[in-house]
């Protein structure tokens, strides 16, 4: 998810541990692990950093090894640690298990997004990205802020309000799993162009019923369009290899240096789509969510 969101993430749960007596009734224990949560909610995108160094590197890495099984536990151990020497009074154990909750709660939801994650490292380096939820979505972002909303306000409990919230956004993430399913399922029967061994891809947008989607077929082409009132349109068509975002992407390659003899990979995600709708002065690519160059091992055909 977006930066944004991972804050309103840290500050919701720093609001839900105070169901937690141990934290609630300790004098110090609230902003203890209210600074904890925003710390884990924030700590695996700590890789920007990289973007210093080039922006190649950055888009390589991003949500790798930072966002991976030891990473997440490596992060939780470090706030912890940090908050149980500044607030000895405060058990620590209760801080790590809301740090740590905070962690993975950012590495899960940037799952569901587009980009993908290195999430199972070590054991895969494959990257993984279950295309469900928009990196910003306006309804997980804005029910947050209400819950904040009323808590600052004092107009409810937080006990009440972010077990309130979590309940019914566990039950949202529920159902657009539930909806890409089912589509991903329907949309190949639904596109006039589909030919033998075509593979979709159904990519979230910021509107609840319309999809992007990508089409690759076995002869290394790709279709890219959207899935909107409750039928396909294609809209660019490219091959792999010939497509000016590739040419861009392999530049960029080319400046990380010989050794990164890495695949150039498209990486479905709503704003590589959009790129490739005619927005190609934007390359070479300028965000992460663009066409990307990952070290996967994808050689010759994309996606
Ligand atoms: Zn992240």
């Amino acid at each position: 998810m977006d930066s944004g969101t991972h804050l309103v993430f840290g500050l919701g749960l720093g609001g839900l541990a105070l169901i937690d007596p141990v934290i609630a009734y300790e004098p110090y224990g609230p902003v203890a692990v209210l600074i904890g949560t925003i710390a884990g909610s924030q700590a695996p995108d700590f890789d920007t950093v990289l973007r210093l160094k080039s922006n190649a590197d950055y888009i390589k890495n991003h949500r790798g090894m930072s966002h991976s099984f030891p990473a997440i536990a490596g992060w939780a151990v470090l706030i912890t640690l940090a908050l149980s020497l500044l607030f000895r009074s405060v058990s620590w154990w209760h801080i790590g298990l809301w740090v740590l909750l905070a962690v993975i709660v950012h590495v899960l939801s940037d799952l569901f997004n587009s980009y993908g994650t290195q999430a199972f490292r070590p054991v895969t380096r494959k990257w993984i990205a279950w295309n469900i939820i928009h990196i910003f979505d306006p309804f997980i972002f804005g029910a947050h802020l209400v819950a904040i909303l009323l808590w600052l306000t004092g107009w409810a409990s937080p006990t009440v309000v972010f077990p309130v919230l979590y309940a019914m956004l566990a039950v949202y993430y529920a159902w657009r799993s539930v909806v890409h399913r089912r589509l991903s399922a329907r949309i190949p029967s639904r596109d006039p162009e589909r030919r033998e061994g075509d593979q979709y891809t159904l990519l979230p947008t910021l509107n609840l019923h319309r999809w992007n989607l990508v089409r690759q077929s076995t002869d290394c082409t790709f279709a890219i369009g959207e899935w909107d009132k409750g039928a396909v349109h294609w809209i660019d068509h490219t091959k792999c290899d010939v497509h000016p975002a590739v040419e861009a992407s392999k530049k960029e390659q080319g400046r990380a240096g010989a050794a990164e003899r890495h695949a150039v990979s498209l990486r479905a995600s709503p704003r590589a789509a959009l790129g490739l709708r005619g927005s190609l002065d934007r390359y070479p690519l300028p965000a992460p969510e663009a066409v990307s160059v990952r070290g996967d091992g994808h050689d010759g055909c994309l996606l």
